[in-house]
């Protein structure tokens, strides 16, 4: 795959990251999540968004987590000029995928009493998890169980009648497809959709943040035990088709990058992806920059 040389992303149209996990790191999850035990760590939270600030980003919206750290750094963003928008933590059906960065609910009954805890501590928007997460050694398989198309537009359904603008975690085109019929505000991932299924999207003017570099920063990475190297470059491969589909379309397409999350650092995400977007359009930079801005008033930025 062609790359571009990159300076670092400093100046240049992009200072919006629409997928981060700020209590993550990029190197460790248990060492990650253990400098918060005791309560958000004020001191990590400020030294990444004086990074940003550096990088000259300006917009963060955040992917959750169970330990208060996002929502506590919702108020102290604007220190750095940062406009930051949380969901609190991501919630996920019990016993699927999700433990990581959420909480769970049962059933639908269950589903209210969570969207009530969100409603009070003051989430800018839901995150929900509708499918499972990728498995690197088997192209198109997902681990953490699939939920199925009827429950994803209950839950959803249930979401949107609270009047929360919802991001959804959600892989595989049937569960795409479920997702978007049913009000999602943001498709994060998005992986192996089929072409109807995208345009689908553009028609429903739901966003889509593709996070081609959480998995093209694994390619070459020799520590990614179990992964079968041609998985992971046919999955960048197809999805950067997608994307290029999807611009040509006019679907909207925005910039996240999942920065935390293994191998994605803080630091370089944003440039890390323009690259790969690059690869799909010449024109990426105007393109994004259009589709960034309509995310951010959909999910109430400011
Ligand atoms: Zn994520």
């Amino acid at each position: 795959m062609p790359r571009r040389i990159t300076s670092g992303f400093f100046g240049g149209m992009i200072n919006q990251d629409n997928h981060i996990h700020l209590i993550l790191d990029g190197k460790n999850y248990k060492e990650a999540v253990k400098r918060h035990e005791n309560g958000p760590d004020e001191n990590y939270i400020r030294s990444v968004f004086e990074g940003y600030k550096q990088r000259g980003v300006k917009y963060l919206r955040d992917g959750g987590d169970n330990m208060g750290v996002g929502i506590y750094a919702k108020h102290i963003a604007h220190e750095y000029g940062i406009s930051y928008l949380s969901p609190d933590f991501a919630l996920h059906k019990k016993g699927y995928y999700g433990d990581i960065l959420g909480k769970s609910f049962e059933d639908e009954k269950d589903l209210e009493k969570r969207l009530d805890e969100l409603e009070k501590s003051g989430a800018d928007f839901v995150k929900i998890m509708a499918s499972g997460i990728m498995n690197f050694s088997d192209y198109g398989a997902f681990d953490g169980g699939m939920i199925g198309e009827d429950e994803i537009r209950r839950y959803i359904g249930r979401i949107k009648a609270r009047s929360f603008p919802v991001m959804v975690h959600v892989n595989s085109d049937a569960s795409v497809r479920a997702a978007v019929l049913s009000g999602a505000d943001s498709i994060e991932h998005g992986f192996f959709m089929e072409k109807e299924t995208i345009h689908l999207l553009a028609e429903h003017e739901c966003v889509w943040v593709p996070t081609i570099c959480a998995v093209g920063n694994l390619v070459n990475n020799k520590n990614m035990r179990g992964a079968d190297r041609n998985v992971l470059e046919n999955t960048v491969k197809k999805q950067i088709e997608n994307v290029t589909y999807a611009i040509n379309i006019g679907c909207r397409v925005a910039l996240g990058t999942d920065a935390g999350s293994y191998g994605v650092s803080h630091e370089n995400a944003i440039s890390c992806e323009e690259d790969l977007l690059m690869e799909c359009s010449w024109d990426y930079e105007k393109m994004i920059d259009i589709s960034n801005k309509f995310l951010w008033k959909k999910f109430g930025g400011k």
